[in-house]
């Protein structure tokens, strides 16, 4: 029997930031007002041990900020809190979130001492303009370069893009995502651009400098993004934004905010599947389509969108899912007018 798994989130909101990016307050994206301390550190994973069945390999995550840009003391003090933890087994792995300009062999040399194994980069866009208009600060070939030694130094690497963020179009997104894999990540997060409280995005989409990235278009995109990620043999470990009470309750004023965002990315994702599927099938009226057991809702649509868009679409009298033995990206043409 394979072990749990836990994820114990520590968030040092904008901790090392140089700058500003246009689009993003940590404070509001992640509901913590301070980055935490070692204390905080070791008091969360106290509590998490003391909750968690025995046996549950918990793996440590320092996520909102640019953790290898922070004084090498401080994150020297923040991964010292978590030694004991790890010595003992209890955690199984750190992880962290930081800039591609902020990544060297003398830092690496750092985290490699501290047993983390996984490093999030926020690419964000592989063209130069949009970084600029963004605010990032760093250039698509700072990527390059800091995905390459992460890799080298043997971490796992986990590259995070965003779609429609100022100067950005949907071309630049599928370059983005093509120049992401070439990288050959271990893993990818696609966060389409949410308009935040209290950013410099907010004011420049309400001076109208800026034109919201709506959740229609947000789906779209990120259904052809996951498949350039997915024909790459690449995960995309996340889609949109974490949803938390503050983003759903007004922070996120404008943009591609949903809660349920990767759902209608999957919900997507299988529609043009199965119209691909089809289009080359010679079919009958009725159809069976099988799914891997978790994608059936997805196949089926919200409110049966997808249903409803493929019978309109091919003229059927009837389209049924059923969950098969399959891979989860998987859609069988089963059977045709025998059901
Ligand atoms: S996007 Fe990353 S680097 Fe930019 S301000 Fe936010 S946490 Fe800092």
């Amino acid at each position: 029997m394979t072990a749990r798994r836990s994820v114990i989130p520590v968030f040092v909101p904008h901790l090392g930031c140089p700058n500003a990016c246009v689009f993003c307050n940590q404070n509001r994206i992640s509901g913590n007002e301070k980055p935490s301390e070692a204390s905080d550190v070791h008091s969360c994973i106290k509590k998490a041990k003391e909750k968690l069945p025995p046996g549950t390999k918990a793996e440590l995550a320092f996520y909102g900020g640019s953790f290898t840009a922070i004084p090498p003391e401080q994150q020297t003090d923040l991964l010292e809190a978590a030694r004991t933890y790890v010595e003992d087994g209890f955690i199984s792995e750190i992880r962290l979130s930081t800039r591609p300009d902020a990544i060297d062999a003398e830092r690496l040399r750092l985290l490699k001492r501290y047993s983390v194994k996984t490093i999030e980069l926020g690419a964000q866009s592989m063209d130069a303009q949009v970084l600029k208009l963004s605010g990032r600060g760093h250039g698509p070939e700072d990527t390059e370069q800091a995905s390459n030694l992460i890799k080298q130094r043997g971490f796992k690497l986990i590259l995070q893009m965003m779609t429609g963020l100022p100067g950005d179009s949907r071309e630049k997104s599928i370059y983005t995502a093509r120049k992401l894999a070439e990288l050959k990540p271990d893993g990818v997060r696609i966060y389409p651009t949410v308009i935040i409280r209290d950013t410099a995005l907010y004011e420049m989409w309400r001076s109208g400098v800026y034109k919201e990235h709506s959740v229609e278009d947000a789906i779209k995109l990120c259904a052809e993004l996951f498949l350039v990620f997915e024909a790459e043999g690449i995960p995309v470990i996340r889609l949109g934004l974490n949803p938390t009470d503050e983003l759903s309750g007004g922070d996120a004023v404008a943009g591609a905010y949903h809660p349920a965002l990767g759902e209608l990315v999957y919900s997507e994702i299988m529609l043009r599947k199965a119209r691909e599927l089809l289009g080359r099938a010679s079919i009958g009226k009725r159809i069976l389509l099988g799914v891997h057991s978790s994608k059936v809702s997805a196949m089926a649509g919200h409110k049966r969108r997808n249903i409803k868009k493929l019978t309109e679409e091919f003229g059927f009298k009837e389209i049924k899912i059923k969950a098969i033995d399959t891979e989860p990206g998987n859609i069988i043409l089963l059977s045709l007018n025998n059901i």
